[in-house]
C-alpha cells in the first residue's frame, strides 16, 4: 500500500538522507532543499530514466543542455516579463503574504478576511551579469527550460537535418520566486525540470497532442506511478492562455494533499517560435504575439513538399523532477507488518496513545488548528492499530506535537513494538533504486567473510555499473530493514558457506525470498532483475 500520509515520506526522507532542507545550519532558506546521498541517486535515476524513454528509445529526438542565464530578451518577447505573474495579496492584520487564488479568502496564517486587493507579482529572480550592475548587466535566472529550446531551434534543425515531426529535450533548473512555497519538493523556488518541445506541421497538432499524453501516462506507469492515482484535466479553454489551443494537466493524487499537477501537456500553436522569430508579419502565424524587433533569425522550417517555410506548432510536456521524486516515493512507501504483535502489548500501546490524545484535546500549548490535526490523525491511527503502528512515529513529528506530555511514553511503548514487528520498505522500481545491492558479512571479526564481501562490493560497482555498499555494523536482520528502507532490491550475504563454495545468499527485497547464487554469476544475475 502506497503512503497514506505526505508525513510518512517527509519523515524517511528527511531520516535517511534524502532530502535536507537547504542551508540547514543557518535556519535553512525557505522553499529550498538539498538531495542527500540517497537523494541525488534517485534523483539522477529519474532524469536518467526519463532520458532514455524521451530521447534514445525513440527516434524522432534530440537533446540540449541550455545556459541558465540568458539575454534579458528571451524574456521579454516570451512574453514573461509581463505574464510570469500571479497575484499576490497582503493580509492586512498578521502581515503575512499569499498567492491570492491559492487562500480562497481568509489569511491561513491568522484567519483574518482583511486582505488587500491582489496584485501582479512577478516570480522571475533576477541578476546582473558581469562587474557592472546597470540596466546592460540586468538578467533572470530561467524560470523553465523551455526558452532554451525555442531560441535554438534554428541551431539544432541546422545542425541534425531533422524533418518535422522531430523533437527537442532537455533536463535542467527552473527557477521560480514562489509567493508561498510548502509542500516539501511539492512546490519550491529552486527546481529540476523535464522538458520537451515538439515540433509538428500545422494541423496536426492535435494528433500529435494525444500521442503524447498516451506516451507520457505510459512513462509514469513505467517508473511506478500508477495510473489509478493520475487524473487527465482537460483544462477549460477560459483558463487557457491565448495562444494555447488545448493542455491536459496530469493531476497526481499525493497523499494528504489531494490531486494536484504533476505535469503539463500543451498545445501551444506557433506562438513560441513565432514570438521570437524576426519577419513575422511575414509567416502567416496563427498566434498573436508581440512585435519582435530585435531577433535575428527567422524560425521557420522549409517543408520540401510544398516548398514552403512553415512555423511548426508545438505540443510541450513539461514535468518538474521534485513532484516525480515525490510522487514515486509516495507510490514506493510501504509499512508491512512482519508478524503480529502480542496483544497485551497492543493494549499498552493503544492505552498510550488514548492518554496522549486526551492530553493533546485539551493542550492549550499549540494553536487550536494544529490540535485537531494532531487529534484526528491520531483517532485514524487508534481505530487502524495494529497495521497504523508504524505511523505513532509520523504522528509525534507533527507540529506542536513535541509540546504534549505523554509524548515521551507513548514512543516508549510504541518504538520498540514497531521496530520488532514492522518494516518500512520501498517498493521502487529497481533501476531507480538509489542503491542496487548491499553486502553483508555474517560476522564482521571473520577476516575470510569480510574479505570476500569487500571483493563483492567492489567488482559490482566497478565500471559504474551499479551502486552497491558494504555495510557490516549491525545484525543482519537489522541490516535487511536498513536497506528495506531506502529501497535496496537486493542484499547478499557472506557466510561460512560461501567460503567453500563460492555462493552468497541473494534475499529479494519484496518477497524477502532467498536463494544461494554463484558469486561468478552475481553481476548478470542482479542485471538481469534491475529493470
Ligand atoms: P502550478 O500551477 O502548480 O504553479 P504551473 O502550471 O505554473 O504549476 P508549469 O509552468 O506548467 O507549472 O511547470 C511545469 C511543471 O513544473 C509542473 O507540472 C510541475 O511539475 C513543475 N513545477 C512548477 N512549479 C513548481 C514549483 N514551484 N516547485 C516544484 N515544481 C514545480
Amino acid at each position: 500500500m502506497p503512503a497514506t500520509s505526505l508525513d510518512q515520506v517527509v519523515s524517511l526522507a528527511k531520516r535517511r538522507g534524502f532530502i535536507f532542507p537547504s542551508s540547514e545550519i543557518y535556519g535553512g532558506l525557505q522553499g529550498v532543499f538539498d538531495y542527500g546521498p540517497l537523494g541525488v541517486e534517485l534523483k539522477n535515476n529519474i532524469m536518467q530514466d526519463w532520458w532514455r524513454a524521451n530521447v534514445y528509445e525513440r527516434d524522432d529526438m534530440e537533446g540540449l543542455d541550455a545556459a541558465i542565464l540568458m539575454n534579458r530578451l528571451v524574456w521579454k518577447y516570451s512574453g514573461h516579463e509581463e505574464t510570469f505573474v500571479d497575484p499576490m495579496v497582503d493580509c492586512r492584520n498578521c502581515k503575512s503574504r499569499w498567492r491570492a487564488d491559492q487562500i480562497h479568502g481568509q489569511c491561513p496564517n491568522c484567519g483574518s478576511a482583511d486582505l488587500t486587493e491582489p496584485r501582479p507579482f512577478n516570480m522571475m529572480f533576477k541578476t546582473a551579469v558581469g562587474p557592472i550592475a546597470d540596466a546592460d548587466a540586468f538578467a533572470y535566472l530561467r524560470p523553465e527550460t523551455a526558452q532554451g529550446i525555442f531560441v535554438n531551434f534554428a541551431n539544432v534543425l541546422s545542425t541534425t537535418s531533422r524533418k518535422l515531426p522531430f523533437g527537442i529535450a532537455q533536463i535542467g533548473k527552473g527557477f521560480r520566486n514562489e509567493i508561498n512555497p510548502r509542500n516539501f519538493l511539492f512546490r519550491v523556488r529552486e527546481f529540476d525540470m523535464l522538458e520537451i518541445e515538439y515540433f509538428v506541421m500545422p494541423g496536426t497538432e492535435d494528433e500529435w497532442h494525444q500521442r503524447w499524453l498516451d506516451d507520457r501516462l505510459r512513462w509514469w506507469a513505467s517508473i511506478g506511478v500508477s495510473r489509478e492515482r493520475i487524473q487527465v484535466y482537460d483544462v477549460p479553454k477560459a483558463d487557457l492562455a491565448h495562444y494555447s489551443k488545448r493542455t491536459f494537466d496530469l493531476m497526481y493524487n499525493y497523499p494528504t494533499l489531494g490531486y494536484q499537477e504533476i505535469e503539463g501537456i500543451a498545445s501551444r500553436s506557433d506562438f513560441d517560435l513565432g514570438s521570437h522569430s524576426k519577419d513575422q508579419d511575414s509567416l502567416g502565424l496563427s498566434a498573436r504575439v508581440s512585435p519582435n524587433s530585435h531577433s535575428t533569425t527567422r524560425l521557420t522550417y522549409f517543408d520540401p513538399t510544398s516548398n514552403k517555410h512553415v512555423v511548426p506548432f508545438v505540443v510541450e510536456p513539461s514535468a518538474g523532477v521534485g513532484r516525480c521524486f515525490l510522487a514515486v516515493l509516495c507510490e514506493a512507501y510501504d509499512e508491512q507488518m512482519v508478524k503480529p504483535p502480542a496483544d497485551e502489548k497492543l493494549a499498552a500501546v493503544s492505552d498510550a496513545l488514548a492518554a496522549y490524545l486526551k492530553s493533546a484535546g485539551k493542550s492549550e500549548k499549540i494553536s487550536a488548528e494544529a490540535r485537531d490535526a494532531l487529534v484526528a490523525r491520531g483517532e485514524a491511527i487508534a481505530t487502524d492499530l495494529p497495521s497504523a503502528l508504524p505511523q505513532v512515529e509520523s504522528l509525534l513529528a507533527m507540529v506542536g506535537a513535541d509540546q504534549i506530555e505523554l509524548g515521551k511514553k507513548l514512543r516508549g511503548q510504541a518504538q520498540p513494538l514497531t521496530d520488532e514487528h514492522f518494516r518500512t520498505v520501498l517498493h521502487l522500481r529497481p533501476r531507480l533504486a538509489p542503491i542496487k545491492a548491499a553486502v553483508f558479512p555474517l560476522k564482521r571479526n571473520h577476516e575470510g567473510l569480510v574479505s570476500l564481501a569487500k571483493g563483492i562490493r567492489k567488482s559490482l560497482q566497478s565500471g559504474g555499473r551499479m551502486r552497491a555498499v558494504y555495510d557490516d555494523t549491525g545484525a543482519i536482520g537489522k541490516l535487511y530493514r536498513r536497506q528495506d528502507e531506502i529501497g535496496t532490491p537486493f542484499c547478499l550475504t557472506v557466510d561460512f558457506q560461501s567460503l567453500e563454495d563460492q555462493t552468497v545468499t541473494v534475499r529479494d527485497r519484496d518477497t524477502m525470498a532467498q536463494e544461494r547464487v554463484l558469486v561468478a554469476e552475481l553481476q548478470g544475475y542482479l542485471e538481469e532483475r534491475l529493470v
